[in-house]
């Protein structure tokens, strides 16, 4: 049932809202069509927190949504959305437009996975978009606004607002929901799961966003979550990784950390986050995913190669004096020791180049951290990844794996002029 809410009741403070989405919503909506901020966006608005970023639905389609702004690109093949962008360089915003789509049939879904029942008519019309397991594989059908809302995971992520007239319109008591402070997936939360088993990580990350203000998952919602965890293993591990990093790098990653234990998914969802979460009581690696937590929480940026090198610092450590003691050369027994970390934890992830390049240069620059002589440091400081490779030393020496005086040292010395560095390099004996 569509039930349309004025802001008297759900009390969303205007100025939190982007003023280009609202421009979106309103060059949309004066050329006849329907448009809303919707989604994660509306969620956060309704709680109070300023949104991230802001995702526009509408029921034009990406061509039309196009034709409309002057800087405007389609992107995404198997979920075609429309890139509105504002503004320049460091400053730029990109505006999500999607298109209504159709929400395609629970139980055509269910017939499709469970055989027998299935009848021929249903198999023809689902073939399309369901494959033998139930999950959504073309998500391009248009459809009209309460499909869309039926389509989308949570019902406190499935409400569309209205920033001209401040109208919220609500389809599944998300707004109840969000008074309560329950996560409640939409339908019956076995399917959806058995949909798309990315959902189950996602119950986890909003399960940790939202715990501070004290959500809890709906038992409902909770109790498929460790039968369905088996169906990741069909997920592309390109995804995998992807909703790992949204976990580990969107200032929640010790709250996600702690939800996976409690939700008894703490193995099994993904090998690398099975690291993280076997080591996350290391002093290290725990005071990594703190200063993740901390920065994303100030605003700074955060790398995922900085944290993922902070896990398997201890694998690179280990492999490296294996091979020292075997009488390898200090250098090509570390670049060795990477490789093979790499090899085992990594794996073949296309397109993780540059992460994987990153990782290896805050790595390779730990031992140079200890050559204090000559020119080695004024070339250091002008690496581009030095200020990586130093607060990775710096979180050594936090947790006493280096010197402090060291760590002061190169803090020193990377804001210093050059008559004050050479005083600092005649220093070091
Ligand atoms: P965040 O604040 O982390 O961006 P979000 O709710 O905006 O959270 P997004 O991943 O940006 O999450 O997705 C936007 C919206 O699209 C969600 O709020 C939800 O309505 C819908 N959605 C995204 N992924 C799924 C999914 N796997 N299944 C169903 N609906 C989804
Ligand atoms: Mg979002």
């Amino acid at each position: 049932k569509r039930e349309e809410v004025p802001a008297s009741v759900h009390g969303i403070d205007l100025q939190l809202v982007d003023p280009r989405a609202i421009d979106v919503v309103r060059t949309l909506k004066d050329e006849g069509y329907e448009a809303y901020v919707v989604g994660g966006a509306v969620r956060d608005l309704l709680l109070g927190l300023r949104p991230k970023d802001f995702d526009v639905a509408t029921n034009a389609t990406p061509e039309q949504v196009k034709h409309l702004f002057r800087r405007a690109f389609i992107i995404g093949k198997r979920f075609r959305i429309v890139h509105v962008v504002y503004g320049r360089g460091r400053e730029h915003e990109v505006i999500e437009v999607s298109t209504f789509r159709a929400f395609l049939d629970n139980s055509l879904a269910e017939q499709v996975s469970g055989n027998e029942r299935t009848s021929k008519l249903a198999l023809a019309h689902m073939k399309h978009a369901v494959d033998a397991s139930g999950r959504v594989l073309r998500d391009n059908v248009w459809g009209p606004q309460d499909q869309d809302a039926t389509r989308r995971d949570f019902t406190v992520n499935a409400m569309y607002y209205d920033p001209e007239t401040q109208v919220v319109v609500d389809f599944h008591k998300g707004i109840q929901d969000a008074q309560k402070r329950v996560l409640r997936m939409i339908g019956d939360p076995t399917t959806r799961y058995r949909e798309d088993p990315v959902r189950i990580i996602r119950a986890v990350r909003f399960a940790a966003k939202l715990s501070p203000l004290g959500f809890k998952i709906e038992p409902k919602t909770a109790k498929p979550l460790v039968e369905s965890e088996h169906l990741l293993k069909d997920v592309p591990q390109s995804r995998l990784f992807d909703e790992m990093l949204k976990l580990l790098q969107t200032g929640h990653a010790l709250a996600s950390i702690e939800q996976l234990k409690k939700l008894g998914l703490a193995k099994g969802i993904y090998p690398l986050l099975d690291v993280v979460v076997e080591r996350a009581e290391h002093p290290f690696v725990k005071a990594a995913l703190a200063d993740t937590d901390r920065r994303v929480g100030e605003g700074k940026p955060v790398a995922p190669s900085f944290m993922l090198a902070c896990v398997l610092w201890q694998d690179v450590k280990n492999g490296w004096e294996q091979r020292l003691k075997k009488g390898f050369h200090a250098f090509p027994a570390l670049n060795d020791a990477i490789d093979e970390v790499f090899e085992q934890r990594i794996g073949d992830v296309s397109g993780r180049g540059k992460l994987a390049a990153d990782m290896r240069e805050i790595w390779i620059m730990q031992p140079r951290f200890d050559k204090r002589t000559g020119a080695t440091p004024f070339g250091m400081v002008l690496q581009a990844r030095f200020r990586a490779g130093f607060d990775f030393m710096r979180l050594r020496a936090d947790v006493g794996e280096v010197e402090e005086a060291l760590a002061e040292w190169w803090q020193e010395f990377q804001t210093a002029d050059d008559a004050r560095r050479e005083d600092l390099v005649a220093q070091v004996r």
